[in-house]
């Protein structure tokens, strides 16, 4: 069984942005910007934004968070998101989600400028998933393919089987193993018999949410595991996938850690992003 190193694989892929970005002052004058919205003291939240601007940090991306009382207007909100629109000096904007119930998250997503949207969650950037014209791919998907990569796995042909289908992570990362030639089946909460399709699964993507939900007897001999889940084990309270490892590593060719795994692939793919809004921007 190989472990899927993501945090040495988002560690090396964080270096080699770091050399890009020295490299981008040079070439067009100024480093790329990032500017981070928070609203609310959701404690979720603003872990995962420091942690967003350490990354930034690591990579010399010039990073602006802006943290907002969780009373701010929903049109308060959308006018912040419009001066950072037609701000020039800003490359990348990224609302932290969840919002406060009286905010739309749908509107305020499609506010964001398509091309400075690098959490990819822009309706025109999924309608150029889906009908693989340019766009700017969600990170966490982004990064599952992209450990797939450097793991040597190529899903053309597999069976890959997906459990979940929400917009951030199980749809996306369904069509990118679409795209990249696997035989995809989607799995959810109405799916009859799910272990009867994940023993069939060559490569198995599970994005439920649901505490080691996926045990060994679920999985077949040589299945490549990429665990999404992050959720608290409810009996130690650790920080614990949706696969169960324990029994499921034994019978796995390659399986990915909870922690270590998916989570800092999905923040080296937000830097690699930001790196991709800036040039096409600056190259436009
Ligand atoms: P979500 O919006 O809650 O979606 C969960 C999906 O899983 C739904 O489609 C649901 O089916 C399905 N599901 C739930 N329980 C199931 C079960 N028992 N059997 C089959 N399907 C089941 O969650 P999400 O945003 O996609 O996130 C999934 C997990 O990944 C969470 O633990 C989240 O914290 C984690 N996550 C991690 C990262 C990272 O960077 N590591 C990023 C994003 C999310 P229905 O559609 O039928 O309800």
């Amino acid at each position: 069984m190989k472990l899927i190193d993501g945090k040495l694989i988002s560690a090396s892929l964080k270096e080699n942005l770091a050399e890009q970005v020295k490299s981008l002052p040079g070439k067009y004058g100024r480093v790329p910007h990032l500017v981070v919205i928070r609203v609310g003291e959701d404690p979720a939240s603003v872990v995962y934004v420091r942690n967003k601007a350490k990354a930034c940090e690591a990579v010399g991306i010039k990073n602006t968070t802006i943290v907002k009382d969780e009373k701010i207007t929903e049109e308060e909100l959308l006018n912040l998101i419009r001066d950072l629109n037609a701000d020039d000096m800003v490359d990348g904007v990224l609302v932290q989600l969840p919002l406060p119930k009286h905010i739309s998250e749908a509107k305020v997503i499609e506010a964001i400028d398509k091309n400075k949207d690098v959490d990819g969650f822009h309706p025109l950037n999924v309608a150029g998933l889906w009908q693989r014209t340019p766009h700017m791919e969600p990170c966490t998907p982004k990064g599952i393919m992209y450990l797939l990569k450097e793991m040597g796995i190529d899903p053309k042909g597999k069976r890959a089987v997906v459990i979940g289908r929400s917009n951030i992570v199980g749809l996306p990362v369904a069509k990118m193993l679409l795209d990249a030639n696997a035989t995809v089946t989607q799995c959810h909460t109405r799916t009859v018999d799910l272990p009867s399709i994940t023993r069939q699964a060559e490569i198995l993507v599970v994005a439920a949410g649901r505490a080691k939900m996926v045990t060994g007897d679920m999985v077949s001999d040589g299945v490549v595991v990429i665990d999404v889940g992050m959720n608290r084990d409810p009996e130690t309270g650790k920080l614990c996938g949706d696969v169960d490892f324990e029994s499921v590593a034994p019978k796995a060719s390659a399986i990915t850690p909870v922690p270590g795994g998916v989570g800092p692939m999905t923040i080296a793919c937000l830097m690699q992003n930001t790196v991709e809004c800036f040039i096409n921007k600056m190259n436009k």
